[in-house]
C-alpha cells in the first residue's frame, strides 16, 4: 500500500511506504521520522555498532604478533564508526593521547610494534 510520509504522520504511522525505490535501490517501507529506508537503516546500524565477543584484555608479552581476528575487526568498526560519527575520531583521539600520557613506555612499545609490523608487510609479498 503507498501511503506518503505526512498522512502515515497523520495517523500515528511509524513507516510510510512512496513505491519508488530508495537511492541505493531498495522497494521497502521508509522511517516517518529520518525518510530513511529501512534497509539502508539496518545497514547503517550494523556498521555502527561494536562487534560482538570482542575480549577484555590480551597477555601483554611484548612479542611482536600478526593482528589478532578481533584487532582488525576493531579497526574495521573504527573505520566505519569515524564515517557515521564525525565526533567519534575526536573523542578517540582524546583518549588516545590521555592514555600515552599515562603510559608513555607501552604507548612508545605499541608504535615501535605497528612500525615493525607495517615494515614486515611492505617488505612481504602483499
Ligand atoms: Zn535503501
Amino acid at each position: 500500500m503507498i501511503i506518503g510520509k505526512i498522512d502515515a504522520q497523520l495517523k500515528g504511522l511509524t513507516h510510510y511506504f512512496t513505491g519508488a525505490p530508495c537511492k541505493h535501490g531498495h522497494l521497502v517501507n521508509r522511517l516517518v521520522t529520518t525518510g530513511a529506508c529501512i534497509e539502508c537503516a539496518k545497514v547503517k546500524r550494523k556498521k555502527c555498532s561494536p562487534p560482538t565477543g570482542f575480549p577484555k584484555g590480551r597477555p601483554r608479552t611484548g612479542e611482536i604478533r600478526p593482528l589478532s581476528v578481533n584487532a582488525i575487526k576493531m579497526a574495521e568498526y573504527r573505520k566505519n564508526r569515524q564515517a557515521c560519527d564525525p565526533t567519534y575520531k575526536d573523542a578517540h583521539n582524546t583518549r588516545t593521547s590521555a592514555w600515552q600520557a599515562k603510559n608513555p613506555e607501552r604507548a612508545r612499545e605499541i608504535a615501535r610494534n605497528s612500525y615493525k609490523r607495517r615494515k614486515e608487510r611492505e617488505n612481504g609479498n602483499e
